[in-house]
């Protein structure tokens, strides 16, 4: 099942008071696929949506829709009977005549807070909205045909305080959200706390994992940092003893120029320990300045 399939049965089940009901359902016959006189209705691929929509117009107006499945497993519910339709306009505050359908924000207002606001936006997710996985993207968006339902939508997710932009895609009006946090908030807003938990969780694993690749990418920048300073020592003993024999060389220093001949990538630490006796990281550094200097001195002669 998808990401977005378990956010949608989740939403479905649950239990909302009986101010967000209204809200809720109304969220659900607003931005789903028609709501007037000649049509309500819904298309969905998920049965437990087809069956909220159901059950939420039956509680509320006594309306019982007529569900269809086909073959290729979307559902359509409708309401066949032209009395049933007006019943359900009616009870939400519409006529069926309005020449453009706004959101009649009385549905909503049921309540002080924006408990109902949120149902609201639950009901329309449900019939228009998308998620991705988070495993994938950070994406959560709603479709809506016309634009002034599309505004409206977007003044309540903007009063709820979420964040969202709008664009306009194959004559559609698309709200959408598209940064971890948002994603989050919208699906926490919608009341699906498993799913919020699945955003948050995907996001410390994904943020503990790019800790980790920068940590390693950071240690195989040093490593060829030291593996670099290696030949270039190298580079410098061979120079010397172009000129000067190994056995003229004071012995401290013969002995570091083999280990570093021998070992040409080792970082100056290790080289220190394998010193008799042992030097340290810093000790070892004023040791190979003291063999440029002579490197220096022969180039100058
Ligand atoms: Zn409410």
């Amino acid at each position: 099942m998808s990401f977005c399939a378990e956010v949608k049965n989740e939403l479905t089940t649950i239990i909302s008071s009986a101010c967000c009901y209204k809200a809720e359902a109304f969220g659900m016959l607003l931005y789903g696929r028609a709501f007037g006189l000649s049509e309500i209705s819904l298309m969905t691929e998920l049965k437990s949506v087809a069956e909220h929509y159901s059950s939420c117009i039956r509680d509320l107006t006594g309306v019982t829709p007529t569900t269809e499945c086909s073959k290729a497993g979307k559902y359509k519910v409708t309401i066949p009977n032209r009395e049933d339709r007006i019943a359900i306009l009616n009870y939400f505050g519409y006529t069926g005549k309005e020449l453009s359908l706004r959101v009649n924000l009385s549905n909503l207002e049921q309540s002080n807070n924006d408990c109902c606001s949120r149902a609201f936006l639950r009901g329309a997710f449900l019939v228009c909205g998308s998620v991705t996985d988070p495993e994938k993207d950070y994406h959560i968006e709603m479709s809506v045909t016309k634009a002034k339902l599309c505004d409206d939508l977007l003044q309540i997710i903007d009063d709820i305080g979420l964040k969202s932009k709008k664009i306009i895609r194959n004559n559609s009006y698309v709200i959408y959200s598209k940064d971890a946090e948002s994603v989050e908030d919208f699906i926490g807003t919608m009341g699906a706390n498993n799913a919020f938990m699945t955003v948050m969780q995907t996001r410390a694993m994904k943020n503990i994992k790019n800790q980790i690749n920068r940590r390693s990418n950071f240690e195989s920048a040093n490593m060829s940092r030291s593996i670099e300073a290696g030949l270039k020592q190298v580079a410098l003993i061979e120079e010397v003893l172009k000129k000067i024999a190994l056995d003229d060389i004071t012995d401290d220093l013969a002995e570091l120029c083999k280990l570093r001949l021998e070992n040409p990538d080792i970082s100056l630490d290790e080289l220190g320990k394998m010193m008799k006796p042992e030097l340290s990281r810093s000790a070892v550094s004023r040791r190979f300045k003291k063999l440029e200097k002579i490197a220096e001195e022969i180039k100058a002669k």
